[in-house]
């Protein structure tokens, strides 16, 4: 299926890679997404209902990577309103079920660790990740208004707490907000003295790689030291626009690490989690974490088990480096922080011993402490 060819005949190599024309070509609407899935009538009917619950968009460009059936491929999965989202409801989920709100002494700022906030600097996305973790602020925005007093706010409280030493800028996506606007958010957070490090959360090396343009990467190289988290989930999303994205910032001195999240039918098999891992690895970007899917309500359909989880990163132990071995946890619900969720080699130590297990799945008992 070449949907660049079926949906966009006519463009220009030149407007294609323009992420201007791919923002302003976005498929936003209920008639975009009957064009794309070629149906009709009742069997469009269960993804329209999901819109009226949680929007919808994508750029062209994430759109043309969708290869096979709607239904199975994954990046289709990660893209396309589907009914599961209002249909299946665990009692576990909800809205927020990290305690966000409980942990937000500011609207758009968030304190739960001591020695870090998140501030929540946009509310928009060019593409709208059906498994994200923040889809209440989809219908009600909460990021931090773009004012000279909002901002005065957040750095008035930064300055109160000097035991904050990290920002994570995070949103939305931050990297689309206007240059001027995100350069004044950089200059002031990193001109307080408690700050020593920033951190940005973005997902536009995977969605929209050409909006990460020499400008944008020139402009986060002046307020070094700055890391950058991405969020490739599947190994065809490493594409060569995604792998030049990347290497854009790597050469302005951004690391670039992957933030993945485990999703039941995109990535929850061994093969495709290899894949990903030693393939963001040979672009260099680190496989930092992975993230049990969040228990948020309209991402059901995407959990699996932990036991599938732990499955494969145990297996990966044994056929691929470290350095291309995410960390696996899972973000405790009610805002009780991460925990590691990594299979354990040391099985005990008692009376001067350790027992381990292989990577081969051997106990070996070793005058080790
Ligand atoms: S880009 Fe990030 S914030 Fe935006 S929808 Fe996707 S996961 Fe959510």
């Amino acid at each position: 299926m070449d949907l660049k060819k079926r949906l966009w005949p006519h463009v220009t190599s030149e407007q294609w890679s323009d992420y201007k024309w791919q923002l302003a070509n976005r498929l936003t609407s209920a008639k975009d997404l009957e064009q794309l899935l070629g149906i009709k009538g009742n069997a469009i009917e269960p993804c329209l209902d999901c819109l009226g619950h949680y929007k919808w968009a994508s750029t062209p460009y994430y759109i043309s990577l969708i290869e096979e059936d709607y239904s199975t491929d994954p990046i289709a999965l990660q893209i396309i309103p589907s009914h599961k989202e209002i249909e299946f409801k665990s009692p576990l989920s909800s809205p927020d079920p990290l305690s966000e709100h409980v942990h937000s002494p500011l609207p758009g700022l968030i304190h739960r660790y001591r020695d870090r906030v998140v501030v929540l600097a946009s509310s928009i996305c060019s593409s709208y990740c059906r498994h994200c973790n923040r889809k209440r602020t989809w219908k009600r925005p909460e990021s931090i208004p773009a004012t000279d007093s909002a901002w005065g706010r957040v750095c008035s409280y930064l300055r109160s707490h000097p035991e904050v030493r990290e920002v994570l800028v995070s949103g939305g996506d931050p990297l689309l907000l206007p240059l001027h606007v995100l350069e004044q958010i950089l200059k002031r957070l990193s001109s307080l003295p408690n700050i020593k490090v920033l951190r940005i959360g973005t997902r536009l090396p995977v969605v929209l790689p050409m909006a990460i343009t020499e400008g944008i990467c020139s402009l986060l190289k002046r307020y070094r030291p700055i890391w950058l988290n991405t969020q490739f989930n599947h190994p065809r999303e490493i594409t060569a626009e995604a792998r030049q994205a990347c290497e854009r910032l790597q050469l302005a001195g951004i690391p670039v690490s992957n933030q993945c999240v485990l999703l039941k039918g995109v990535n929850d098999d061994f093969d495709t989690m290899k894949d990903l891992c030693c393939n963001l690895q040979a672009i260099m970007v680190r496989p930092y974490y992975l993230f049990h899917c969040d228990f948020v309500a309209g991402t059901d359909h995407f959990r699996t088990t932990i036991k599938k989880g732990v499955d494969i990163i145990e297996k990966m132990w044994g056929h691929v480096g470290g350095m291309c071995i995410p960390n696996y946890v899972i973000d405790l619900p009610e805002g009780l922080g991460k925990a590691r969720l990594m299979p354990a080699h040391l099985k005990g130590i008692e009376d001067g011993f350790s027992t381990f297990q292989t990577f081969e799945g051997h106990i070996v008992r070793l005058e080790i402490t």
